[in-house]
């Protein structure tokens, strides 16, 4: 992949910032992870400006509202363009066997008989297992099982044709089962609720997040490149939260640190865009 285009960098209650969500563009093609917690996905693909028509894959990561429901706004307006004939070709949905039920029951019960017509079609939820690879856009991608004890929750591992290895965790600490899916990454996509100066206030841990350097320690044990890190608390605004987070990163971690804002785009090659 090319570029990565951060749509969402906020977690379930940001108020300033979207869900965390992104797509990764390539030359063959694009994925889209995540739809955020509404139609507000639709905004941000549309200030990006990435067309619905050219949405063709699409991975969710679990069932949670902050990245599940924006998935569900997403299917009605690609169904809408399939049935304009203004698309002929399929949009798949990636995600594991039991959210592809979920997802399809909510889409069943909250659109209309038209609008839902071109699921099962058009429109597919292709179930993912633990471990299984599938070529997406040209690239080799793996998904895997986070052992998240919230809800069931998948991750991947992608390599392209030039050797190149992003990770994504989902929305929680890593689990030491699937580190070594990091190992020596070139690109680590991680939570960080907070920063650990900050636990006493935000208390991550409680809910199931981690703080920057704990993400940021985690990088450095598996001797990755690069980490991106979001899914964030946002009552820091967002110059200090890029500041005050890359400085408690980069005291634990030699390599490349990014802590983007919503619509920043990351040059995957590291040269300027
Ligand atoms: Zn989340």
């Amino acid at each position: 992949m090319d570029r990565l285009i951060v749509l969402g960098t906020g977690a379930a209650h940001a108020l300033h910032h979207y869900n965390t969500c992104f797509m990764l563009q390539g030359p063959e093609g694009s994925l889209l992870v995540d739809g955020g917690g509404g139609n507000g996905i639709l905004v941000q693909l549309d200030k990006a400006g990435i067309s619905l028509l050219d949405l063709t894959d699409i991975f969710v990561t679990h069932e949670h509202i902050d990245h599940s429901l924006g998935i569900i706004w997403l299917v009605r307006m690609v169904s809408s363009l399939f049935l304009q004939e203004k698309r002929n070709d399929i949009l798949r949905i990636h995600c594991h066997t039991r959210l592809s039920e979920k997802l399809r029951s909510i889409c069943q019960f909250t659109l209309s008989e038209k609008q839902f017509a071109p699921v099962g079609t058009s429109i597919r939820f292709v179930p993912v297992k633990d471990g299984e690879q599938r070529s997406i856009a040209g690239h080799t991608v793996t998904f895997f099982n986070t052992h998240s004890r919230k809800a069931e929750q998948y991750g991947f591992h992608m390599e392209s044709q030039d050797g190149q290895r992003i990770v994504c965790t989902g929305d929680e600490p890593c689990q030491p089962v699937c580190g070594h899916y990091l190992e020596s990454a070139d690109w680590l996509f991680h939570e960080a609720f907070c920063t650990d100066a900050d636990t006493d206030v935000f208390r991550p841990h409680l809910i199931g997040h981690g703080t920057v350097k704990e993400a940021a320690l985690l990088a450095r044990k598996h001797h990755v490149r690069n980490i991106v890190l979001w899914h964030t608390e946002d009552r820091t605004p967002s110059p200090l939260r890029r500041e005050r987070y890359g400085e408690e990163a980069r005291s634990v971690f030699r390599g490349g640190v990014y802590i983007p804002d919503d619509l920043d785009i990351i040059n995957l090659h590291g040269t300027p865009l």
